[in-house]
């Protein structure tokens, strides 16, 4: 493959200096390598035709055997096209050419036999196909099989390429050479990988579907293994190089916690955490722990307890939440938690008055603050810790870490940092994304939990629905309604929101009803919070500032109106809201009438399961990875062509294994059987410097 890189695609028999520039701009491709490992995204089984009659639509790309029975060309100046009626001997379909339109009408003899080949689209009540590759049929026969479709961008295809120039430029770049196969001999030997040079054969012009599959399950694996082998690698650097501090006692606040302030028995996934925590900040190393662990399953405590850990031993804690109502209420759960042992903890946010601010500043400076909770406010330059040794981040997607960097600027070592997310990220997703972090699963829920009841409900039975929640409200419980809110018009859903709220107001009138939304004042928004925590108003119309981790255990039902509009992981979040009491909850997900089935199969996931990890699974394969990764695709070395994180979990695991096994026997990979594939990936992979200087 090394040779390739170098070899510019404007060299490839049939490309040239003016289709090479278009492939530049539009995909990305300048080399020979970058040709090969553009792979077709489908296949046609050039063995098989169809007649007119058997087109339905679902198939992409169809050959049709037959002939012209007519064609003529219509239309003037830019609309001029080349029309002509193609038959298979039963029923006609329209064929049309709006470019080369002298050449093709030239070149076609009408009544002679070709097979067509091209994608169908339904017009009117007649079937046509634009632009088909059209062949003699002694000539397909020739090359029967399996012929690889290209995606194609507009611009391209507007040009004049066309999928099978694809297939035949890669066959030029492969006819006169074995293409080198990077990986190491040991790795590709413990997995039973096709070679490379059969693989890029079989993906191009795949000889039958067994060896097809074997060639994308080579190159699928080779994405994923320089993947982990870059995360695995740059993960043991951190963890061995990071000098941090480090806590070597447990002592008084912890202890004094521990045995007299202890709400209630931690279960024993929390136990298991709050163990691995403590060994990882007793080792001199910086900890970077990512604690996952659904809504409900207990993550304040556990972090409540590390950040004990890091007072004991004369340090001081922060704790950085994403909206001020959660800041807030972290801050008061902690209080309340610690009031018995006199833990010295302050809660600074975007509205902490002046005053407050400066008394706040300097109990941080001389010391004597030992925790902070606070929002973005805590990382403003005014903000100066005297020795921050634990940095906790709550939902941690939502900082980015370029501002957590700045928490401890001002630091002689990083502290200690603990991320906590509900958001349960597949397991793909989490090794490839925090596949450096080290990672403790919270996964078990406190005792006498019961799972939330979930019912998809549509418009026309919403009487149905107010009337359950009538009833929750008569027996003293508590109601979220949420509304959509998107970014791109806010005035819009403001108003609905407003609608909904008075609807609310007419429909229950005996019950007081608050409401929240982001763009109120922070006071506004307590204020209201406030009203409904306290069980004043029994009913709370939001928007979805309430995702994360509020928490009022007397609420027992949640309407989310407009469901389709939320992603799954999403919908999750909000429905862990209700069900923190001991009582039934019910989550109630209102859509209109007519959805596709696509959509109700997304939103019956969540009346099927409340595992959140089934939820996140599903959800990434409806949505596909990338907007669960979205903010956090930097972290990838480079794109992915064709393994997929949503569906390729048992590769990648393999993958992984692999990486980790190469590393253990070469942990710098200066061994002479492996430089051919360091040479390679510093071709591939972005951090290419990094590559460079191990090799
Ligand atoms: P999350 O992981 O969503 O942040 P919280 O820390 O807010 O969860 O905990 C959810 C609720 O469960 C809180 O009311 C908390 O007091 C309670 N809780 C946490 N751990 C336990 C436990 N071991 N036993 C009983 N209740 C618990
Ligand atoms: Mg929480």
């Amino acid at each position: 493959m090394n040779s390739l890189s170098t070899l510019d695609v404007k060299y490839v028999k049939g490309i040239g200096p003016k289709k090479a520039e278009l492939l530049a701009s539009e995909l990305g491709i300048r080399t020979a390598a970058d040709l090969l490992r553009y792979y077709p995204n489908n296949y046609v089984d050039r063995s098989k035709c169809y007649t007119v009659s058997e087109l339905n639509g679902e198939i992409p790309y169809v050959q049709i055997r037959g002939s012209f029975i007519a064609m003529n060309v219509v239309g003037e100046g830019a609309k001029m096209r080349l029309a002509a009626s193609f038959t298979d001997g039963r029923r006609t379909m329209e064929v049309v050419w709006f470019r080369k339109i002298k050449q093709i009408r030239e070149s076609i003899r009408l009544g002679q036999e070709y097979i067509l080949f091209g994608k169908p689209t339904r017009y009117g009540s007649m079937w046509q196909m634009a632009h088909p590759e059209i062949d003699a049929p002694q000539s397909v026969g020739a090359r029967e099989g399996f012929r690889g479709i290209y995606p194609l961008t507009e611009k391209l295809r507007s040009r004049g390429v066309i999928s099978r120039n694809f297939f035949v430029w890669t066959q030029a770049v492969l006819e006169s050479r074995t293409v080198a196969d990077p990986i190491p001999q040991s790795v590709a030997q413990s997995i039973g990988l096709m070679p490379l040079d059969s693989a890029l054969r079989q993906i191009h012009l795949p000889s039958s579907a067994e060896l097809l599959e074997k060639a994308r399950y080579r190159l699928k694996f080779d994405e994923l293994f320089y993947i982990q082998l870059d995360i695995v690698r740059r993960g043991r650097l951190r963890h061995d190089n990071t000098e941090g501090y480090r806590f070597r006692r447990i002592a008084d606040w912890f202890n004094n916690f521990y045995n007299r302030c202890l709400p209630f028995p931690l279960t024993d996934a929390q136990k298991r955490v709050v163990k691995e925590i403590r060994a990882d900040v007793n080792t001199g190393r910086q900890m970077n722990r990512l604690v996952q662990g659904d809504v409900g399953s207990g993550k304040t405590i556990v972090a409540l307890m590390a950040m004990l850990m890091a007072v004991d031993n004369g340090f001081q804690a922060c704790l950085m939440a994403p909206t001020e109502i959660l800041a807030t209420q972290h801050y008061e759960t902690l209080s309340a938690m610690t009031a018995e042992i006199g833990l010295n903890i302050e809660l600074l946010t975007g509205s902490t008055r002046t005053a407050k601010r400066k008394d706040i500043h300097t109990g941080l400076r001389d010391g004597s603050l030992h925790i902070l909770v606070g929002t973005h406010a805590l990382i403003e330059d005014t903000v100066e810790f005297a020795n921050l040794g634990l940095a906790v981040i709550d939902e941690q997607h939502r900082f980015g870490v370029a501002q957590r960097a700045r928490l401890w600027r001002k630091n002689l070592l990083p502290p200690h940092i603990l991320v906590m997310t509900a958001t349960p990220i597949p397991r793909t997703l989490a090794m490839t994304v925090y596949g450096d972090l080290d990672v403790s699963v919270i996964d078990q829920l406190p005792p006498g939990r019961k799972p939330v009841t979930t019912l998809l409900r549509y418009d026309n039975q919403r009487q149905g629905t107010y009337k359950a929640v009538f009833n929750q409200l008569r027996m003293g419980r508590q109601a979220y309604i949420v509304y959509p809110l998107i970014d791109e018009n806010e005035k819009l859903d403001l108003r609905s929101l407003q609608e909904g709220f008075e609807t609310i107001r007419q429909t229950f009138p005996d019950y007081k009803v608050a409401m929240v939304h982001g763009r109120m004042k922070p006071d506004e928004k307590d204020y209201q919070m406030q009203l409904f925590a306290s069980g004043e108003a029994r009913i709370l119309v939001a928007t979805t500032v309430i995702e994360v981790g509020v928490n009022v255990p007397n609420a027992s039902v949640m309407i989310i109106e407009n469901a389709e509009r939320f992603g799954l992981s999403q919908l999750h979040q909000l429905r862990g809201r209700v069900g923190r009491g001991a009582d039934q909850s019910y989550c109630v997900l209102m859509t209109k009438y007519q959805i596709a089935s696509e959509t109700r199969k997304r939103l019956e996931v969540m009346t099927a399961t409340t595992d959140g990890f089934v939820i996140a699974e599903a959800d990434m394969k409806f949505r596909g990875p990338g907007d669960i990764e979205g903010t956090m695709q930097s972290g990838m070395p480079f794109d992915l062509h064709i393994a997929s994180l949503a569906t390729d979990g048992a590769i990648l695991q393999q993958a992984r294994l692999a990486a980790e096994k190469l590393l253990d026997s070469d942990p710098d990979l200066k061994m002479p059987q492996n430089s051919d594939m360091i040479r390679y990936m510093s071709t591939i992979v972005n951090r290419s410097a990094d590559w460079s200087k191990i090799s």
